[in-house]
């Protein structure tokens, strides 16, 4: 009865918010009236129950040497001279790789999967940008590299299937110049606004990643943008990715959200991630004992370049805040 109840609220609540604010079409955004909070009436399947991105506590993860185990990776390394594009889609940075050159397998996944692209994640001040968070604790960028189960014919037929995706996530710490993002940043101004892309030479994937992808988070999720599909076997590994705070710069200042011809004032795509989700009855597992307990990994951020007076930080702690209280009563309730 309560949970009948609850339901009929909720579906009441989202007919008023939807009366109130309207259709909005095919389009969303990260910011305002068509933002995360909105983008289930448009997108019924980012009100599913599981949705990513998630917060890992990491008192809660359950520890699975036995399944977790390496990953295989093939293609990772390939040197071909190939081209691969380089695109701003309005809402990140992406790297399409035109070829079905590298895959990935093991690491507990069934089957064997093909990467497709690669895109980022990131903040306009250091404190925040990624979006999974371990114990709360955010960093300034992350990377995912979408692959497609290798049973499918294309992405497009993979995305809304069950374990149809594989995910693997990447943090990035400020630190040291990482020469392997030059081809990507030098290329920024080719791509500054919506719809642009280009071509660049392929990076191999193995260089832009961490040496060390035997420590990682497992958790089964969601497309992290509209439609949201519920088909991602997500990955999230401990090691980061070095990155200079200059390069972090270029992306906070040099892409922007809207076409060339818009004319006014253009909006950079910083933060450009979506709020942790309930993680419901789901569970996270981790491929290593020192991964549970670890109150964080490898990372403290130091809020290098916070602004005390920026106002959407609050409001973003104050929403993350609601969705964990939300999180707590349905999961109770349900
Ligand atoms: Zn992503």
């Amino acid at each position: 009865m309560l949970r009948s109840s609850l339901m009929v609220f909720l579906f009441l609540l989202a007919e008023r918010i939807g009366h109130v604010y309207g259709s909005a079409g095919n389009f969303w955004t990260y910011r305002g009236t068509l933002g995360p909070d909105h983008w289930h009436l448009d997108y019924p399947h980012c009100g599913g129950i599981k949705q990513s991105p998630i917060s890992i506590d990491t008192n809660q993860v359950v520890v699975d040497t036995a399944r977790l185990r390496p990953f295989v990776f093939e293609g990772y390394d390939d040197v071909r001279d190939i081209n691969v594009t380089l695109e701003n889609n309005g809402h990140t940075v992406q790297v399409d790789l035109n070829q079905k050159l590298s895959t990935v397998s093991g690491g507990g996944m069934r089957g064997t999967y093909i990467a497709q692209q690669y895109h980022f994640h990131w903040g306009s001040v250091d404190s925040r940008g990624s979006e999974h968070d371990i114990n709360g604790v955010h960093y300034p960028m992350e990377m995912h590299i979408v692959h497609y189960n290798n049973i499918y014919a294309n992405i497009s037929e993979a995305m809304d299937k069950p374990e149809g995706l594989a995910v693997l996530g990447f943090f990035f710490e400020v630190k040291r110049y990482n020469p392997h993002f030059e081809n990507i940043i030098f290329n920024f101004d080719r791509i500054r606004y919506r719809n642009l892309h280009t071509e660049i030479k392929n990076i191999p994937l193995i260089d832009l990643i961490p040496s060390s992808l035997t420590s990682y988070y497992r958790y089964l999720g969601s497309l992290t943008t509209p439609p949201c599909y519920e088909s991602v076997v997500w990955t999230l590994f401990n090691q980061t990715i070095e990155i200079a705070e200059e390069q972090l710069e270029q992306f906070r200042k040099a892409i922007f959200n809207n076409d060339e011809s818009d004319g006014g004032v253009s909006m950079d795509i910083s933060d450009d991630f979506r709020p942790p989700q309930c993680l419901f009855h789901r569970k996270v597992y981790a491929s290593h004992e020192a991964l549970k307990f670890n109150p964080n990994p490898v990372y403290q951020p130091e809020v290098r370049n916070q602004n005390v007076n920026d106002g959407s930080h609050g409001n973003r702690l104050k929403l993350t805040l609601s969705i964990l209280f939300y999180c707590v009563i349905t999961n109770f309730v349900l």
